[in-house]
């Protein structure tokens, strides 16, 4: 299977550091991709190496089956064919909408030129706005066609980087499951640059999260939250607290909340240490008497639910979510039941086994 964008051990440095590690990936044709993960841990520069403005030290990056970079050659970024949308918009103030999106439509005729420029701007619903200038528009309205302009060519990937951060936090949420929408309905492949896991969530049908350089997971939104691959995506996407346990034998384990049974992998021996993750989710609160006692340390109104911080009598914290309908007092004992699907457990190293 050819994919539309493969990076195979692609490692960027400036000067001696190593920025991006050794980061494999593929992503196929009409998906989208995003690069998630704190302030200063690569995403930029991968994606930058990906349009073609950083060279690679090693590895390689292909676009449709054919290398654009590796150690050795270097493809230019006009060559690429790949679109970009940044945080600024980056629009012409002094061309109408509708010359902003025609801008990288040079060398077709008149009136190619003239139907590619009508369909985007149905698809991105700003016909009316078609001859006003972009000061006359929301910054909604101008992501909308920065993001039409970047389309028009049709690129072989379209790159987005941080697109939504300038503008406010709900409109940020509405235009990304909207541009998710328009993207699709092109058929256009993209890879997005986010720090904000909702984001990702919203858009992305493949999210890597990268750390200090290093890839630690390509996975669904899905699988990042039930089966994250190290304690750092475990960490980094959604809630959740990693408690200590040991392996009591073939199927259980003795953790802080008692001992759980589950399918622990192949060859891990009684009394080896490990990890436990337990996601808000997985906690619920009962009105039995008899079960896990939990105090409320704090609790924090999120509309439907109250999300608490409790704490077990061994001093572990852990958080979970409970209908705010429901409601206790902080200093209250509760009690509580695990509902897990499967046991996620790491090794000392912060491996998922
Ligand atoms: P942010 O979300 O804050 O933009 P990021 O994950 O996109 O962060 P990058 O901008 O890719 O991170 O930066 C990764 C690392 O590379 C940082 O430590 C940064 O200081 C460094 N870096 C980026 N560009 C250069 C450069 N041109 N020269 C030297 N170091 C650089």
């Amino acid at each position: 299977m050819t994919y539309r964008l493969e990076l195979n051990e692609a490692s960027i440095a400036f000067g001696t550091t190593e920025v991006v590690k050794r980061v494999s990936l593929k992503l196929r044709e009409g998906d989208i991709g995003c690069l998630l993960g704190p302030s200063g841990c690569g995403k930029t520069t991968l994606l930058r190496a990906i349009a073609g403005f950083e060279p690679l030290r090693q590895g390689s990056i292909a676009l449709h089956g054919k290398v654009v970079c590796d150690t050795q050659h270097m493809i230019a970024p006009e060559q690429r064919r790949v679109g970009m949308v940044f945080q600024d918009f980056a629009l012409f103030p002094h061309l109408s909408v509708a010359e902003n999106i025609g801008f990288g439509l040079r060398g077709r005729t008149a009136q190619a030129k003239q139907a590619r420029i009508a369909e985007l701007l149905t698809l991105v619903g700003l016909t009316d706005a078609a001859q006003q200038h972009p000061h006359q528009l929301s910054g909604g309205q101008q992501q909308r066609i920065a993001l039409a302009r970047a389309m028009a060519p049709r690129p072989e990937i379209l790159l987005l980087d941080e697109p939504f951060s300038a503008l406010d936090p709900e409109l940020r949420g509405q235009l990304a499951s909207e541009v998710r929408t328009l993207l699709k309905q092109d058929g256009i492949t993209a890879i997005l640059v986010t720090h904000d896991q909702t984001e990702a969530f919203t858009m992305a049908d493949q999210i890597g999260v990268m750390n200090q350089g290093e890839l630690h997971q390509w996975d669904s939104g899905y699988n990042l939250y039930h089966h994250p691959a190290t304690t750092f995506v475990a960490d980094f996407v959604g809630r959740g607290a990693l408690f200590a346990i040991k392996v009591a034998d073939r199927n259980s384990i003795a953790t802080p909340f008692g001992r759980l049974s589950g399918k622990l992998p192949n060859g891990v021996r009684p009394g080896t240490g490990l990890q436990l993750l337990i996601r808000p989710d997985d906690i619920h609160l009962t009105t039995k008497q008899d079960g896990i006692y939990a105090r409320i340390n704090d609790r924090l109104f999120q509309g439907a639910e109250y999300l608490y911080t409790l704490q077990l009598e061994s001093g572990d914290r852990f958080q979970c979510l409970a209908p705010s309908h429901q409601q206790h007092a902080i200093g209250d004992t509760v009690t509580l039941k695990l509902d897990m699907q499967d046991l996620v457990l790491f090794s000392d190293d912060g491996q998922a086994l």
